[in-house]
């Protein structure tokens, strides 16, 4: 097995120390290249590594798998292999890449065969996204929105620590990193007006998430506990659920947001796989009072992934206006999961399940525009000179996540798309 976080190990494809693929992360991806089909590959350094091509090459062929899932255009056929598959493809590519091992090092015309610049492939969804679920489970986030729009003595809604709360998102309308986007047109209601009015929104704002992707379905009317909630999951993206806040405050009452969040959501290219993540299990808010059985778990289940967003005016430079982290989250991925099937609903390989908003307890941690300028009472100002309270025609608003630890960095690329302005 791989061991994830021993900075000794090495690939002979050179990796810069601030680069989010080492050969201890080996993320997938599905990439194109002009008159080519889409095929699998993972990300090392800044090369990707063709799958397809490695297994035309028969690098694969001791693994007794059909190989044809690595010439399609998501991941889905390959996921569902199953987990003893993904580790023993990712153990064999470890080797492949591994700098004490010559079986591709030293081939020379089998490395121009299967490795490409990164910046030269397009990257694309990696997973054909059946269903899309949202949840709420960031305490700081969810106590900051309950401060702002309800009661600062009693920010949490009474079900809060007790439900990992979510709704049912939009799947057609999830799009890849470098997708940009017209600003959503809807109904908004000033609040001096009478009646609603019609035209482009005027808070658009970002939200700072992660997902997961299931990698392993259920039967309908199957449930999963929370320690069999691994085996379902392929590998988590970061996520951005773009938020149409004044349409949100009109629309969202009695059933939730609708066409305020469903007109774009952008998730990063690649899919970090669990086994990668694994060492940076680290613990989370204590669950106080206690949950239900169901939704009760042993160990170490938050994630230490820190989380970055920057916006990046036309033609400046990407500025930072926030730092979280994963392990803020209360609800964790399992009890998700564990919540979302125990009704008996059924998940399906490539459904994603997106964390919600994560803001950390402190200002400067805040995931969205609303928190991080109080509701637009405290603009921030970029380097330009020029003031948010949320999301600009031309902004481009960039995510970046990774854990480090023993120097060892694992990373998610980035995630990020361009505001262009309503059609
Ligand atoms: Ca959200």
């Amino acid at each position: 097995m791989i061991k994830p976080i021993d900075p000794r190990l090495k690939s002979w494809i050179p990796v810069d120390k601030n680069c989010d693929f080492p050969i201890q992360n080996l993320p997938y991806g599905i990439f194109k290249t002009a008159g080519n089909k889409p095929c699998v590959c993972v990300a090392i350094g800044d090369q990707v590594l063709n799958l397809a091509a490695v297994a035309k090459l028969g690098y694969f062929n001791q693994l007794k798998f059909d190989t044809k899932v690595f010439s399609k255009d998501s991941l889905n056929d390959f996921i569902s292999l199953g987990q003893p598959v993904w580790r023993a493809v990712r153990n064999r590519i470890f080797n492949l890449l591994n700098a004490d091992r010559e079986e591709l090092r030293d081939n020379v015309e089998a490395r121009k065969k299967v490795l490409l610049p990164m910046n030269e492939v397009e990257l694309l969804l990696p997973v054909k996204i059946g269903d899309y679920t949202d949840f709420y489970s960031s305490i700081d986030h969810a106590t900051n929105m309950g401060k702002m729009f309800r009661d600062p003595a009693n920010a949490l809604l009474p079900n809060w620590k007790h439900i990992p709360v979510g709704y049912h998102g939009r799947a057609s309308s999830i799009i890849v990193s470098g997708t940009n986007f017209h600003r959503p047109k809807g109904q908004t209601k000033p609040a001096d007006a009478e009646n609603p009015v019609f035209g482009p929104s005027k808070l658009l704002d970002f939200e700072l998430e992660t997902a997961f992707i299931i990698g392993k379905p259920t039967r309908l009317g199957e449930t999963v506990s929370t320690d069999k909630a691994d085996d379902h999951i392929f590998g988590m993206v970061l996520l951005n659920d773009w938020s149409a806040r004044d349409i949100q405050s009109w629309e969202y009452v009695p059933l939730g947001p609708f066409l305020s969040k469903n007109f774009a959501s952008t998730i990063s290219p690649w899919v970090v796989t669990l086994d990668a993540l694994e060492p940076f299990r680290t613990e989370g808010y204590k669950q106080e009072p206690k949950v239900l059985p169901y939704l009760e778990y042993s160990g170490k289940k938050n994630i230490d992934i820190t989380l970055e967003v920057f916006i990046q005016p036309a033609g400046q430079q990407p500025h930072k206006i926030c730092t979280s982290n994963y392990k803020y989250m209360y609800w964790v991925m399992e009890q998700q999961l564990a919540h979302h099937t125990v009704n008996g609903c059924n998940i399906n390989i490539g459904d994603l399940m997106a964390s919600g908003t994560i803001s950390g307890p402190e200002e400067g941690s805040f995931g969205s525009m609303m928190e991080i300028t109080w509701r637009g009472t405290k603009p921030i100002r970029l380097p330009d000179g020029s003031e948010r309270k949320f999301i600009n025609d031309g902004d481009t608003v960039l995510i970046k996540g990774y854990s480090v630890k023993n120097g060892v960095r694992i990373g998610f690329g980035e995630c990020k798309a361009t505001v262009l302005p309503a059609t």
